[in-house]
C-alpha cells in the first residue's frame, strides 16, 4: 500500500495551525518563582502540557500526565515501543521582538512566536505525525509513544522525573534539531579550576561569565589607582584596543578604583570559536599591568592557557575523533576577590574520553597549587553510527520526500533529547540551510516546512512501528 503522506498532511492542515496557534499562545518558560506543589516549574509549561495532552484526548489517544512535569501520547499495537521525545518549555521571550511573541502572527508564510520552531511547531507536527497514522487505521507491530518533558531549556526536572516514574523506550528520536539526521552529541562536562585564596594587589575584583554554556560577551574588573594611575591605565588600555580591534573596552574612574570593561561576543559553548570571549582578553590585558604573585598566577593563565585556545592544546586534552571531531574548551565563568579566585571550564569531548581522563589530564597540566574538578553533571558522548537501522529508517524517509539525497547526518557538540535513548538520535525539522531562529527574537517556523515536516516524520514513524 502506499500512502500519499503529503496529501494526508493538507487535509490536516489548518486543524495543525489552530493546535500550533493555541500552543505557542502559552508561555511556558520556566517560572520557579509562581511554582507551587501542583506546578513545580510555574504554571505555564504545566499548562503546556496540558494543553498538548488535551489535543491528544480530543483525538481519542492514551495519554498521560506524570505530575505535570511530563506526559505521553501513546498509540499502536505490541509491547514494543519506540519514543519520540519533544519538549513544551521555551525559553523567555527576551528583547528585540516586532510582535507579541505569545500571540502568533502569520506572515509570508511563517508563523512567528516563541517556541514556533522550538519545540512546539516540530513536537505538533510529530504528534499529526502519529495521528494520521492511527486514523488511517495502518497496522502497526510496536507502538508509538511522544514524551513531552517541560524543562528542556533548563535542567530536565520533567523528563528525568518521567525516567524515575515511567518506563523509557531504548529507541527513538528528538523532533529537535536539524535533517536529515544528528547521530552523535559530543559528551558534555565542565570543571571548576580552584586557585589559591588571592592576596589583593592591583586587581581587586575580576569577573565575568553568566551561565556555564554560554562564552561572556562582557568582562570587568576593579583596579585599585593606588597601585597604578588612571593615565597610565588608559593609556596601556588605548594600545591595547589598538592590537586587539576585535574587542572594544574602556576604563571609567570612581573614586581610587578604576573600572575596566570589556566587551567581546556571547556565543553558545559548543562553539566557542565562533565567539570573542571577553575575560581571557581582558585577563591579557591586565598581565601587562603591574601585577603581585596572586595576580601574576590566575591571570597569566588565563593569558597564556586558556585564551584563544579552544582546542584545549595548552591544557593537554586536545582530541580528535573521526566523526564527532574536535573537544572544545570554553572558559566561561570567572571570579577573582578576596575570597576565591576560580574559572568554569565547559568542555564538549568526543568518543574516547571521559570525564575520569579528563580529571587526570587537567590536573596534570595545572601547578600543584590550583586543582581542577568536575561541577555538575557529566553527560558522556552519545553516538549512533550511521548505518544502524534506525539513521537509515529516519534518513531515508527524509531522503525519499526532499530532493536531498546526499547530506549525510552529522554530529553536534550540544545535547538534545537524542542522547536519552540509548538507540536515540535528534531527527528534523530544521532543514539544511534553514536560518537557525531558536532562542532568537521573531522565532518562527515557515509552515510549508512545518507541513513537510509532518509527512516526514508520519512516514519515520511508520516504517519504526509497522
Ligand atoms: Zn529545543
Ligand atoms: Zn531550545
Amino acid at each position: 500500500m502506499s500512502i500519499d503522506w503529503e496529501k494526508e498532511v493538507s487535509h490536516r492542515s489548518d486543524e495543525l495551525i489552530n493546535d500550533l496557534s493555541e500552543l505557542v499562545s502559552i508561555d511556558s518558560s520556566r517560572d520557579t518563582e509562581h511554582k507551587t506543589s501542583d506546578f513545580p516549574l510555574g504554571p505555564g509549561p504545566a499548562k503546556a502540557l496540558q494543553t498538548f495532552l488535551h489535543f491528544a484526548d480530543r483525538d481519542g489517544f492514551d495519554t498521560k500526565n506524570v505530575d505535570n512535569l511530563a506526559g505521553r501520547i501513546e498509540f499502536g499495537d505490541g509491547d514494543d515501543a519506540i519514543a519520540i521525545l519533544g519538549h513544551v518549555d521555551v525559553v523567555p521571550e527576551g528583547p528585540g521582538w516586532e510582535t507579541n511573541p505569545f500571540d502568533p502572527v502569520i506572515k509570508d508564510g511563517n508563523l512567528y512566536a516563541r517556541g514556533a520552531s522550538d519545540d512546539k511547531g516540530p513536537s505538533l507536527a510529530s504528534y499529526y505525525a502519529m495521528k494520521i497514522i492511527k486514523e488511517l487505521k495502518l497496522p502497526t507491530s510496536k507502538k508509538a509513544q511522544l514524551i513531552l518533558g517541560t524543562d528542556e531549556e533548563s535542567e530536565w526536572v520533567g523528563i528525568n522525573h518521567y525516567m524515575e516514574k515511567e518506563t523509557m523506550p531504548e529507541t527513538g528520536f528528538s523532533p529537535d534539531a536539524e535533517f536529515p539526521a544528528i547521530n552523535g552529541e559530543k559528551g558534555i562536562v565542565s570543571f571548576r579550576v580552584t586557585f589559591p585564596t588571592p592576596t589583593i594587589g592591583l586587581v581587586k575584583n575580576f569577573v565575568a561569565g553568566i551561565r556555564p554554556n554560554m562564552v561572556p560577551q562582557n568582562a570587568e574588573a576593579d583596579l585599585d589607582l593606588n597601585i597604578m594611575q588612571a593615565e597610565v591605565l588608559k593609556a596601556k588600555l588605548s594600545e591595547f584596543l589598538k592590537a586587539n580591534p576585535e574587542v572594544k573596552g574602556s576604563i571609567t574612574i570612581d573614586g581610587e578604583t578604576a573600572h575596566a570593561k570589556i566587551i567581546g561576543k556571547g556565543a553558545h559553548a559548543m562553539e566557542p570559536f565562533n565567539g570573542i570571549n571577553a575575560a581571557t582578553y581582558l585577563a591579557k590585558f591586565l598581565t601587562t599591568l603591574d601585577l603581585n604573585d596572586s595576580e601574576k598566577q590566575y591571570f597569566s593563565f588565563i593569558a597564556d592557557e586558556l585564551h584563544l585556545d579552544f582546542a584545549g592544546k595548552h591544557l593537554n586534552i586536545a582530541n580528535k575523533d573521526d566523526v564527532m571531531g574536535e573537544l572544545t574548551l570554553s572558559p566561561n565563568i570567572y571570579e577573582y576577590n578576596l575570597d576565591n579566585a576560580s574559572i568554569l571550564l565547559n568542555i564538549r569531548y568526543p568518543k574516547g574520553d571521559t570525564g575520569d581522563t579528563l580529571t587526570e589530564k587537567i590536573n596534570n597540566s595545572l601547578p600543584d597549587n590550583i586543582s581542577a574538578a568536575i561541577e555538575g553533571h557529566n553527560q558522556l558522548p552519545h553516538f549512533v553510527d550511521e548505518n544502524d537501522p534506525l539513521v537509515q529508517a529516519l534518513v531515508g524517509a527524509y531522503r525519499d520526500h526532499t530532493d536531498d539525497k546526499t547530506t549525510p547526518p552529522f554530529t553536534v557538540g550540544g545535547g538534545t533529547y537524542g542522547r536519552i535513548l540509548k538507540n536515540g538520535i535528534a531527527f528534523g525539522a530544521m532543514f539544511p540551510g534553514d536560518e537557525n531562529v531558536m532562542h532568537q527574537p521573531n522565532e518562527y517556523i515557515n509552515i510549508d516546512k512545518l507541513l513537510k515536516a509532518t509527512a516526514i516524520y508520519a512516514d519515520a514513524i511508520y516504517r519504526l512501528i509497522k
